[in-house]
């Protein structure tokens, strides 16, 4: 069946399908009649129309969550697994129809896309041992004849709310660790892209994931506000921006519900001058305009020690020569930002860093793609003499724009970063073991690079941002992803004949 938007584009001519909400097992098209339109960023081209699901549907979906998970959880935990297992490998088998639509609808480039699909797949494959993951502990003989355990149960109907950056990673940060460890699921992807988290359904639908187990609901604030009060949504999985975080993390916590809030980022890179040049040099080139910017592990400040002036020329003339263009071309480096008032905002904030004095080195901002000429394209740009009380500074700018400090010392840099609100990650780039250590200890964000520009942590660590970066307490995936999912029971059994001493109301002790 089609989901909508799992095909990368309507035929030309035909009217563009509404994305589908998935309840209970079925696809089926929403009542709506407020429909979003999702557009290629590289060709202004309507893909889809995502609906703003209604309250009906909404409800619909949550109880149909709540339904399947007494069955759910009670199905053996291998069973679960082998569910994950057949997952994993559906979704190598449709790798290329993930990255087209990715690229179709998001428009990172084909390659980009593909390790979107990729860094989310490898959680599906930590999903796979949930046994061991979700063991629980035991303490034999707490006291006479007695043993305390501790088990981890799954919580319930959880959510997750996702960002556009990502239209396969972030779903698949959620929902396979949550149904694995035997909750049930409704997911709200980007409305700017939810042609991968379509497809990836109906995979898991393929795979053998139960009616009800995973339901995917549509929209923006109303259908987020309705995840937020639902009485019967025990948790809920966000990550986006700090505005729509802190609301969800606000109005959620006050009815009870766990959150775990990923937000924004500003992450920085500091250069000794003993780096290696050439590996330095790559690495920000590609951490800073990989996918547009559009990562919220971008480095978007290098904090140069000891000057910039000997690194500028070289890295201006290697920035310049990445190619921007489609996704779907070959050989193109960087594609489009997600919309054009995305594109206008990244502007903006690059004219504010020119306008308070910072040196524009590099500008991206008319560019012209031949045959994409209604893209909303952004080439590299590179803005020297940034200081701290920048706008573009102070902003996240989720763009191709690398922000260019000084610093005359590693402990100057450091307090740079440390000032800085955000806290999801930061890189030091230096040949000096001492620098490296000091940088690990003294750094305040949760994400540490040492010669790595990205440094996002494999499924089995989890994504550790921190600072305005995260609110909540237990990260995603990992084994605070599992944490998150359940919660702890403990159990404490006597097996033994009680001793005929009569009643003691005194509080029972061990001794
Ligand atoms: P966004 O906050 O605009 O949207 C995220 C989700 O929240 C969407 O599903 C959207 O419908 C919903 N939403 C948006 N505004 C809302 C509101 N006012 N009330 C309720 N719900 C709302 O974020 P985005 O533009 O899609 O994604 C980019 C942001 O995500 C950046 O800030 C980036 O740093 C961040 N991000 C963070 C991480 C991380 O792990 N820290 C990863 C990826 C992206």
């Amino acid at each position: 069946m089609s989901t909508a938007s799992a095909d990368a584009s309507p035929a030309r001519g035909a009217q563009p399908l509404a994305v589908r909400n998935l309840i209970n097992g079925e696809f089926v098209e929403s009542r709506s009649d407020s429909l979003i339109d999702v557009i290629n960023p590289a060709t202004q081209e309507v893909v889809s129309r995502v609906p703003l699901t209604t309250e009906e549907e909404f409800k619909a979906a949550v109880y149909a969550a709540k339904r399947a998970f007494p069955a759910w959880r009670n199905t053996p935990i291998t069973a679960r697994q082998r569910v994950m297992f057949k997952f994993q490998e559906l979704i190598r088998r449709d790798m290329d129809k993930l990255a087209l639509n990715i690229t179709t609808e998001q428009g990172k480039t084909l390659r980009d896309a593909q390790g979107d699909v990729f860094r989310g797949l490898e959680v599906v494959e930590h999903a796979c041992g949930m046994a061991t993951l979700q063991m629980g502990e035991f303490v034999s003989n707490v006291s006479h004849g007695i043993d305390t355990y501790s088990i981890r149960e799954p919580l319930g109907v959880c959510a997750g709310i996702c960002p556009f950056n990502f239209p396969a990673m972030i779903p698949l940060w959620m929902f396979p660790v949550a149904i694995t460890c035997g909750n049930t699921f409704v997911l709200k992807p980007s409305e700017k892209d939810p042609g991968a988290a379509m497809i990836l359904a109906e995979l898991a639908m393929e795979a053998g994931v139960p009616d009800g187990v995973l339901n995917i609901v549509h929209g923006t604030t109303d259908t987020v506000n309705n995840i937020c009060d639902d009485d019967d949504i025990r948790a809920i999985s966000f990550v986006g921006s700090n505005a729509a975080g802190m609301h969800i993390y606000g109005r959620a916590a006050s009815k009870g519900k766990r959150v775990q809030s990923n937000m924004g980022a500003k992450n920085h890179a500091v250069i000794m001058p003993d780096a290696s040049v050439d590996a330095t040099l790559n690495a920000l080139v590609a951490a800073g305009f990989g996918a547009a910017g559009q990562r919220c592990m971008a480095l978007s400040t290098a904090v140069f020690v000891g000057g910039s002036k000997q690194w500028e020329d070289e890295l201006v003339k290697r920035a310049r020569s990445l190619k921007v263009g489609a996704g779907v071309e070959p050989g193109i480096d960087l594609g489009p930002v997600i919309t054009r008032q995305a594109k206008e905002r990244i502007c903006s904030l690059i004219q504010s860093g020119v306008a308070s004095g910072a040196r524009l080195v590099l500008d991206g901002r008319d560019i012209t793609v031949p045959g994409y000429e209604d893209g909303n394209f952004v080439g590299p740009t590179i803005l020297a003499d940034v200081t701290g009380d920048m706008k573009c500074y102070e902003e996240e700018i989720f763009g191709p724009v690398l922000l260019c400090m000084q610093a005359e010392s590693l402990e100057e840099a450091i307090e740079i970063v440390n000032k800085n609100k955000y806290g999801n990650g930061a890189s030091i780039f230096t040949t000096s073991g001492v620098h490296a250590r000091r940088f690990q200890n003294e750094i305040e964000a949760g994400q540490v690079g040492i010669n790595v520009p990205i440094p996002v942590p494999l499924p089995f660590f989890s994504f550790t941002g921190s600072k305005a970066s995260f609110a909540g307490d237990l990260n995603f995936y990992g084994k605070a992803g599992v944490q998150f999912y359940t919660q702890i029971k403990t159990v404490t059994q006597q097996w033994k004949d009680l001793p005929g001493q009569g009643v003691s109301l005194a509080m029972p002790t061990s001794q």
